[in-house]
C-alpha cells in the first residue's frame, strides 16, 4: 500500500482540458484517472480511491460543485481533498459551500502547471499523511482486539481450568456461568448450573446469611464477602464451602457478582474434630482430677491448671509471675517431667514434689516434649501410697501375730507339759507302790506324792483357766458377777491361798491395807487379778520382797504390787500387755504371757486402768486403779439382750 502510487482523479467534460491537466501532471509520481463527467467521477471513486481530485466547475450534466457535494456526503469519499479549475472568474463568487469537511481550492484556465502541481502535492501529502493516521489508527485498533480476544480467551482458560470453583452471579444470585470445578462442588451432575440459583445449593439455615451479605456487596461495589457455609444436604451432604464474593463488571459494564468457591469440608471436619478435642481436653483440664501443666524449655512452668496448682500448693499469681519452676519442685533438683518425657522411654514416673511451704507430695508423672518445652501432667497419689503404707503395716501386723501365735502354740505345749511330767511321775510311783507294797504306804509319803500332784494339778488347772480365759476374752465375753466386795480382803484370801508358793520361793510379801477398800466389782476375777500381779512378782522378784499396797479415795480403789526383781526396759513396757507378750526367755522363766493382758482385759472391763512403772535391775510396780462402781460394759449388755431373745 505504501508502495502503491496515489490517485488522482480529473474530471473534465472537455478531452483537450483533460489532457493539458494530464500533461502538466505526468511527469509527476501519480497515477492519472481522467473521467468526462460529475456521474462518472461519482462512479470511478466508488470504484478506487483517489488521494485528490481536479474537477472541472462548468460541466454539462453535474457540474462540479453538484458533484463535489455529493462526494461530500459520501462517508468513504468526504476526506478526499478537491481542486476546482474554472476558466470564469465569476464562478468563484459563489464559491463551494461547505468546504468545512475536505480541503478545497481553485485554479483558474489556463492553469499555470507549477501552481498545479504545488497545490496537488499539498493536497496529496495532506492524503498521505490522513491515510497514514488512518493506518496507525486501524492497526493500534487491531492490536486491541487482539489484545482483547487473548485477554478474554485467557480469562476462559484460566476460568474453566482453574483448580478453585469460579462463577458469575446476577445481582439476584443467578448463576449466570460457572467452571467445572464449581459444578463439582456444587454436585450438579451434568455440569449445567440452568436456571438455578445460588441459594439452591446452600443449607436452608445458612441462606439468609448468604442473601445479607449478597446485598451488601451489591450497594458497596468495593465490599467483598468472605463467609464459610454448608451445602444443601441433597447435593452434597456434610460438605462445606469457602465463598469470596465481589462485583465486576460483565463486558457491557454490567456489574455482577464473581464468586470463590472452594471446598472446605475436611479443613472444617478437621477444624471441627479439634474443636471437640479441644473442648474434651479443657473440660478434663477443668475438672480438677489430674494437675496439667506446660513448661518451657527453661523449666519455669508457665501454664497449669488449679489441679496442679493445689498439688504443689502455690498460686496462680506464683504462677503468673514465673515463680514456679520445675527445679524447686523436684527433691534432688532434677526434673521429673523431662525424665519421663525422654524419647525412647517416656513413661510414668512416681517421684515426689517439693510443695510450696516445703511439704512433700507423691505424685505420678507423665509428660510430652515439643518445641515449646513440655506438657505434662502430676497425679496426686498421697492418699494411694498411704493406703498402700497402711496396707504394708497391716501385713506386717498379720504376720507378726501369726508369728506370735505360731510362738505360743509352742510356748503353750512347753507351759503345759512342765506340770504334766511331775503329775505323771508322781501318779507312776504310787502306782508302782501300791502294786508292790509288801508293807502299808507311810501316810507322810503318800502325803507328800499326793502333794507334789495336786500342785502339778493346780497349775495345769490355772494354765487351763488361762487359755479359756484368752478365748474368752478375745471375743468380748468377760462376764462380771459384780456384788460388793472389800479389794483388801480378796488381796488377803488370795495371798493366804499362794502361802505355799510364796514360801517356797522363801520371799517375804508385805501387805499394807489399812481399811477395807469396797466397791462393787467381780470377786473371782480380781482374786485373778490379784494372783497374776503376785505370781509375776514372785517369778521374776529374784527373790526380794515384795510390797502390796491396797488404797481409796471415794471414787477408786487402788492396788500396787512391787517387786524389786529383774525389772522391764523402757522400750517394752509398752508391749507388756499384749497378748503372748514374753520379754523373758521361756528356759528362764515358765508363761505363756497372757497373764497381764488378761488382767488388762479385767480391769478395763470393771471401768478401771492398769499402770506400770519400772526399771531394770531395780524391779516393777503395777499399779491397777479400779472405779468404785464399774459401769455395765455395751458388749454385755448386748450380750444379755441377745440372750434374752433367745430365750424368748
Ligand atoms: P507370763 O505368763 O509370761 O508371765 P505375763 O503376761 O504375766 O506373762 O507377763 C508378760 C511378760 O512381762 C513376762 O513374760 C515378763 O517378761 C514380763 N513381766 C511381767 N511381770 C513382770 C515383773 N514383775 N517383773 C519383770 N518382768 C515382768
Amino acid at each position: 500500500m505504501d508502495n502503491e502510487r496515489p490517485k488522482i482523479l480529473i474530471v473534465d467534460d472537455r478531452r483537450e482540458n483533460r489532457l493539458a491537466l494530464q500533461a502538466a501532471l505526468a511527469p509527476t509520481a501519480y497515477e492519472l484517472v481522467l473521467v468526462g463527467s460529475g456521474e462518472e467521477a461519482l462512479h470511478a471513486l466508488l470504484k478506487a480511491e483517489f488521494a485528490a481530485i481536479l474537477m472541472d466547475v462548468a460541466m454539462p450534466g453535474l457540474d462540479g460543485f453538484q458533484t463535489a457535494r455529493i462526494i461530500r456526503e459520501r462517508e468513504r469519499t468526504r476526506r478526499i481533498p478537491i481542486i476546482f479549475v474554472t476558466a470564469v472568474m465569476a464562478e468563484l463568487a459563489h464559491t463551494f459551500e461547505g468546504s468545512e469537511t475536505g480541503a478545497v481550492d481553485y485554479l483558474i484556465k489556463p492553469v499555470d502547471t507549477h501552481a498545479l502541481r504545488a497545490k496537488v502535492d499539498v493536497f496529496v501529502e495532506l492524503w498521505r499523511q490522513g491515510k497514514e493516521i488512518e493506518r496507525a489508527g486501524n492497526a493500534l485498533r487491531e492490536a486491541e482486539r487482539r489484545e482483547r480476544t487473548f485477554i478474554e480467551s485467557m480469562y476462559d482458560v484460566t476460568f474453566e481450568e482453574a483448580p478453585i470453583g469460579i462463577g458469575h452471579l446476577t445481582l439476584g444470585g443467578k448463576w449466570l456461568r460457572g467452571n467445572v470445578r464449581l459444578t463439582s462442588i456444587l454436585g450438579v451432575a451434568d455440569g449445567q448450573l440452568g436456571e438455578s440459583t445460588i441459594y439452591d445449593f446452600v443449607h436452608a439455615d445458612d441462606r439468609e446469611r448468604l442473601a445479607d451479605a449478597i446485598a451488601t456487596i451489591a450497594e458497596d461495589s468495593h465490599a467483598r464477602h468472605k463467609g464459610e457455609y454448608r451445602l444443601a444436604g441433597r447435593r452434597a451432604p456434610g460438605t462445606w464451602i469457602a465463598l469470596t464474593i465481589s462485583l465486576i463488571r460483565d463486558i457491557s459494564e454490567n456489574p455482577i457478582h464473581l464468586v470463590i468457591v472452594e471446598d472446605i469440608t475436611n479443613e472444617k471436619r478437621l477444624a471441627l474434630a479439634l474443636e471437640a478435642s479441644e473442648r474434651r481436653f479443657v473440660r478434663l483440664r477443668e475438672a480438677g482430677l489430674i494437675g496439667i501443666f506446660h513448661e518451657d524449655p527453661d523449666g519455669t512452668i508457665r501454664d497449669a491448671n488449679e489441679a496442679f496448682l493445689s498439688i504443689v500448693g502455690y498460686t496462680r499469681e506464683d504462677l503468673e509471675a514465673g515463680r514456679l519452676r520445675a527445679a524447686s519442685l523436684s527433691v534432688d533438683g532434677e526434673d521429673a517431667s523431662v525424665h519421663a518425657a525422654l524419647p525412647g522411654s517416656a513413661t510414668t514416673l512416681e517421684t515426689e514434689y517439693v510443695c510450696k511451704d516445703g511439704s512433700r507430695a507423691a505424685v505420678l508423672v507423665g509428660a510430652v516434649a515439643d518445641p515449646e518445652g513440655l506438657t505434662g501432667f502430676a497425679l496426686d497419689i498421697t492418699a494411694a501410697k498411704e493406703a498402700e503404707r497402711e496396707r504394708a503395716r497391716a501385713l506386717r501386723d498379720l504376720q507378726e501375730s501369726v508369728r506370735a501365735r505360731d510362738d505360743f502354740l509352742y510356748i503353750a505345749a512347753h507351759e503345759l507339759r512342765n506340770p504334766l511330767t511331775p503329775l505323771l511321775i508322781q501318779v507312776m510311783s504310787l502306782r508302782e507302790a501300791a502294786v508292790n507294797a509288801k508293807e502299808p504306804i507311810a501316810p507322810v509319803w503318800l502325803a507328800n506324792q499326793l502333794e507334789v500332784a495336786e500342785r502339778a494339778s493346780l497349775r495345769l488347772g490355772r494354765l487351763m483357766d488361762e487359755l479359756l480365759d484368752v478365748s474368752q476374752a478375745t471375743i468380748g465375753m468377760i462376764r462380771l458377777e459384780v456384788e460388793d466386795v472389800d479389794l483388801a480382803q480378796i488381796v488377803r484370801e488370795v495371798l493366804d491361798r499362794m502361802h505355799h508358793e510364796i514360801q517356797r520361793a522363801n520371799i517375804r510379801v508385805t501387805l499394807r491395807a489399812e481399811v477395807p477398800v469396797r466397791g462393787s466389782w467381780d470377786r473371782v476375777r480380781l482374786e485373778q487379778v490379784v494372783a497374776n500381779l503376785l505370781s509375776n512378782a514372785v517369778k521374776y522378784g529374784e527373790g526380794n520382797p515384795i510390797e502390796v499396797t491396797v488404797e481409796g479415795t471415794p471414787e477408786e480403789a487402788s492396788l500396787s504390787v512391787r517387786d524389786y526383781g529383774i525389772g522391764i526396759a523402757r522400750n517394752e513396757q509398752a508391749r507388756l500387755f499384749e497378748r503372748f507378750a514374753r520379754l523373758v526367755s521361756i528356759r528362764h522363766y515358765g508363761g505363756f504371757g497372757l497373764g497381764l493382758w488378761i488382767v488388762r482385759q479385767i480391769v478395763e472391763a470393771h471401768g478401771g486402768r492398769i499402770e506400770v512403772w519400772s526399771e531394770p535391775s531395780e524391779g516393777s510396780r503395777f499399779t491397777v486403779i479400779l472405779p468404785r462402781v464399774s459401769p455395765p460394759r455395751p458388749a454385755e449388755e448386748e450380750k444379755e439382750q441377745h440372750e434374752r431373745r433367745e430365750l424368748e
